[in-house]
């Protein structure tokens, strides 16, 4: 017999396999030898109250054995004498437009400037060790795009339940942890998803399609007003229709197409600085408890947002059991973002916090006017921290106060921090919404606003300052035929799932382009 049951238990009993088929036995009067298999189904959270419950949905076996598979998987069939579409950039959009070519039966060829995701690690290392970044392959550039060494957090607000969960099950076709399917929050890890990457990559190639790294697009190949291919750094050039997926730190790329009057424009981003709080202080804040998390919760979260003067102020991919990471993608630049490993095990919990900006906050002539905004931080970042990779940092209450920080706390930045006083050299459009907004969390969650919290600064990419202009339908630029914009850079996605389902999109855009000529 197969049972579904909706329960809210303790997170003791949520634990593992054994102590749910002990809640089921209770909930349904079968002895535990006769539940053979329990499945979870759903599961989150529910620390509202000082009582902290599990609400899990369960598909539970008894006296039979499952025999469903974990998840949904597509059959990828050999497509080597299918018509051929370039994939420009093996982020989560490319690397998903190219799995839904091979569903299409198109084959395709993704180009990426970076290498590949194990060979990519060291330069990252690199960044840390030595305070050298690598403009080719960093925590933007490389295999997996700026998805690969993340929190690979898993949620979105995509209302498109289906596209979420396909793109979800995917992931686990390719490796990643059924958990995924249930959870309210999934996340991946990233000690796992490199893994998950290179199994994608290894079906492309089993499929007959290509996969050339350290290949970098420098030029669109236009006829008349279609795109025929793409000119790269190596000399070779690839010809086909071209899903354009470089993600939001190719800048080179929007410069391109400005200057070759392409259309494209002004896209609203947010900017600020990565918040890192013990994750002790945050799970004794988050689950009501001195104690903290105790040994059956996870790494409590949070997530803020108020609006200060018109504008939201909000916490951003927040990354509990994480590190902050440098994540420059060129010289002169200070950029930093998160990510965790599958355990969320360090002892930091760190989130962007970031003011919206909106392209009339910064007139400019030009489409690339919010681009030069965030170049222009990043550069007093790195002024201000030290002309290297070390970071400018302040405590959160001193930066309250405007009261220079005279020692920093321990902080999970491996290049190194330099106290600096954010609330001087920061815009005050962005330093004086940051500071009402953390009085606002401060009240809504006693002991948020904290001098144990750093801020470290800046915190620019998160999402494109840019919009490659495109048709609805489509999904081909707006005047030309054979481009799809995709993913992040192009204005249309953010995060991993959405960046994965808009190359789904483009990929299906790229057949219809194909069907028809
Ligand atoms: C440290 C960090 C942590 C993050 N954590 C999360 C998270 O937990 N959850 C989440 O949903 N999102 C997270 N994000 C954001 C997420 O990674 C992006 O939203 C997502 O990767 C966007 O996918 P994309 O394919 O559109 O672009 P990208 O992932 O940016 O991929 C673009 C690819 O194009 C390549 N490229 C660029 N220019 C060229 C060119 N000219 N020629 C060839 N190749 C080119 C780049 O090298 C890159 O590999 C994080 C980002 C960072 C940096």
């Amino acid at each position: 017999m197969i049972q579904e049951l909706q329960l809210r238990i303790l997170p003791e009993e949520a634990a593992n396999e054994q102590s749910l088929k002990q809640v089921v036995a209770r909930e349904t009067g079968t002895s535990v030898p006769h539940i053979l298999a329990v499945r979870v189904l759903k599961r989150s959270i529910d620390a509202r109250q000082r009582t902290i419950y599990v609400n899990v949905k369960l598909r539970v076996f008894i006296d039979e054995q499952p025999d469903e598979p974990e998840y949904q998987s597509v059959e990828y069939k050999d497509v080597s004498a299918g018509k051929t579409v370039i994939v420009v950039g093996a982020g989560p959009g490319g690397l998903f437009a190219a799995l839904r070519l091979i569903e299409l039966g198109l084959r395709p060829v993704v180009i990426e400037r970076g290498k590949n995701v194990r060979e990519r690690k060291k330069d990252i290392a690199l960044i840390s060790r030595e305070h050298k970044v690598n403009s080719e392959s960093n925590y933007s550039f490389g295999e997996g795009g700026a998805g690969a060494y993340s929190d690979g957090k898993l949620y979105t607000r995509s209302k498109k339940r289906g596209s979420v969960d396909k793109i979800l099950n995917i992931f686990c076709q390719f490796g990643a942890s059924t958990s995924i399917l249930a959870d309210a929050h999934p996340h991946i890890g990233t000690d796992k998803l490199p893994r998950v990457i290179e199994n994608i990559r290894e079906q492309i190639i089993r499929c007959g399609g290509e996969v050339h790294f350290e290949t970098r697009m420098d030029a669109l190949i236009i006829h008349g007003e279609e795109v025929a291919g793409v000119e790269t750094n190596t000399g070779k050039s690839f010809y086909g229709p071209v899903i354009l997926a470089t993600g939001h730190s190719a800048r080179d790329v929007y410069r391109y197409l400005h200057d070759r009057q392409i259309p494209i424009e002004a896209k609203g981003i947010a900017v600020g600085v990565r918040l890192e709080h013990p994750q002790m202080l945050i799970d004794q804040i988050q689950y009501h408890r001195k104690e903290g998390r105790g040994e059956y919760l996870p790494a409590a979260e949070y997530s803020f947002v108020t609006q200060v003067n018109g504008r939201g102020v909000y916490s951003f991919c927040m990354c509990p059991g994480g590190f902050v990471v440098p994540a420059a993608s060129g010289p002169k630049q200070v950029v930093v973002n998160g990510m965790s490993p599958s355990n969320r095990g360090s002892r930091w919990a760190n989130s962007g916090m970031v003011v919206e900006i909106r392209p009339e906050d910064f007139p400019s002539d030009s489409p690339l006017g919010l681009m030069e905004f965030q170049e222009h931080l990043e550069e007093l970042s790195w002024l201000n921290g030290g002309m290297k990779q070390t970071a400018p940092a302040q405590r959160m209450a001193d930066f309250i106060n405007k009261k220079n920080s005279f020692d920093l706390p321990e902080s999970s930045y491996t290049p190194g921090l330099l106290a600096s006083p954010l609330h001087f050299w920061m815009p005050e459009f962005v330093t004086g919404r940051l500071r009402e907004g953390f009085r606002y969390f401060g009240k809504v969650s006693k002991g948020f606003l904290t001098n144990e919290a750093l801020m470290i600064g800046v915190e620019t990419r998160t999402s494109s300052p840019v919009r490659i202009l495109r048709d609805k339908e489509s999904f081909q630029h707006v005047t030309l035929k054979g481009l799809f914009p995709c993913g992040e850079g192009a204005g249309y996605a953010g995060g991993i799932v959405s960046a994965a389902i808009d190359g789904e999109r483009c990929a299906e855009g790229a057949g219809h382009y194909l069907d028809n000529q």
